[in-house]
């Protein structure tokens, strides 16, 4: 095969909605361009400085045919590696790479990769209220839309504190109360069982709110209830509890969205400590990575379930889909409502349609990047107060 050489690396920042988003554009001289997700939205133009600065005078002629040791390259060429905002801008390129690789050979990504395990992969979306009545109406809406499995909260992550006991003059954050949040969460998984019985896949995520020792008690407390899967019930750096939270119940666990390194990730799998892994394609370092981690997982017995959040471009939801559609281990898949201008700037997206969202059959990753309509919406940074959440005494805690 003759070379596709690099002749230039792009990245933009756009905020067509609630979050920024990073992309990244990699031109080739056989005319196909490609384009990944980079998207670090609380540090976006960290990233966007390690791609212009450093990984575009890095790339440029070299061959776009070559990925996996462009990818090694790139992963080691700092000498210090693993860090979220490298691996978001290595992202932005793996996954350009991979686009470009699908449109030279004319086929989509998920062919490319060896073609379909399943006609279609079933979405979860989000659930949420201050009230069970509020909930109870998120829920109806979305059974009604033809999702099967929801991810159900009472309040924001943690729950909304009604009696939260502070000292007095309490430093500003986002405070939630553990046991407050325990009790109500068991309640609502009462409340929806008696509601909805078990047509309903219920999802729920703990955003790593707990104690370690709490985290054991809610699965336990849950286990009756049977939870699809419950998410980050524990911060990664306290994943070693996580075999004293399955000595005590059953329920599926889930977790990876913070993850950046095969470090974080190998022992869970190899000691069958989580049932499904939800890693930030981006967040690991893109397409590259991510298909060697799915198929250790499948050797392990661990699905995939991988994080669809709304801070994540519609070039990211794509790839999702294409792996889900292609590995076999892949059972679930995180799905956010998009706004009418973040599809202006990304045309092309998947959509979910009676639960399911399908393959994209453009060539590549089949999702394009209008530059025009993203300088519409440039990025705008303010300092986020729900990553300042605080425990009643003011003790900050994990968001
Ligand atoms: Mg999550």
């Amino acid at each position: 095969m003759t070379p596709t050489l690099i002749q230039n690396i792009e990245c933009f920042i756009t905020r067509p909605d609630r979050h920024n988003l990073v992309t990244v554009r990699v031109t080739t001289d056989k005319g196909v361009t490609g384009h990944g997700c980079a998207t670090f939205q609380q540090r976006p133009l960290a990233v966007k400085t390690l791609v212009d600065e450093y990984l575009k005078p890095l790339l440029i002629g070299r061959d776009a045919n070559n990925i996996e040791d462009l990818w090694q390259m790139m992963n080691v060429n700092a000498y210090w590696r693993n860090g979220p905002v490298m691996n978001n801008a290595i992202s932005g390129v793996d996954m350009a790479l991979w686009d470009i690789k699908g449109q030279l050979a004319d086929m989509p990504l998920y062919q490319l990769l060896g073609g379909k395990s399943r006609d279609a992969i079933a979405a979860y979306s989000h659930a949420s209220g201050e009230t069970l009545d509020e909930l109870f109406a998120a829920v109806d809406k979305l059974l009604a839309e033809g999702y099967r499995h929801i991810r159900c909260q009472l309040g924001f992550y943690g729950g909304t504190p009604a009696q939260l006991h502070t000292p007095e003059n309490p430093v500003a954050g986002a405070y939630f109360d553990q046991q407050e949040y325990m009790a109500n969460t068991v309640a609502m998984f009462k409340a929806l069982r008696e509601k909805y019985g078990y047509r309903l896949q219920i999802l729920h995520d703990v955003h790593e709110r707990l104690f370690p020792q709490q985290a054991v008690q809610l699965a336990k407390q849950l286990e009756p209830y049977q939870p699809y899967f419950i998410e980050d019930i524990l911060p990664p750096a306290q994943s070693a509890w996580l075999d004293q939270v399955r000595q005590h119940s059953s329920a599926p666990l889930a977790m990876g969205e913070l993850f950046n390194n095969p470090a974080e990730w190998h022992d869970l799998i190899v000691n069958r400590r989580i049932d499904f892994i939800r890693c930030h394609i981006s967040q690991i370092g893109g397409i590259t990575p991510a298909l060697k981690l799915a198929i250790l997982c499948q050797a392990f017995g661990v699905r995939l379930a991988w994080h669809g959040p709304g801070d994540m471009t519609p070039i990211g939801v794509a790839v999702n889909t294409h792996l889900n559609i292609h590995l076999h281990n892949a059972a679930i898949q995180e799905f956010i409502p998009r706004s009418a201008s973040t599809d202006a700037v990304f045309p092309g997206a998947p959509e979910v349609k009676d639960g399911f969202v399908y393959a994209p059959e453009k060539p590549g990753i089949g999702v394009s990047f209008d530059a025009g309509q993203a300088e519409v919406f440039p990025g705008v940074y303010r300092p986020h107060e729900w990553t300042q959440s605080r425990l009643a005494d003011g003790a900050i805690h994990t968001p």
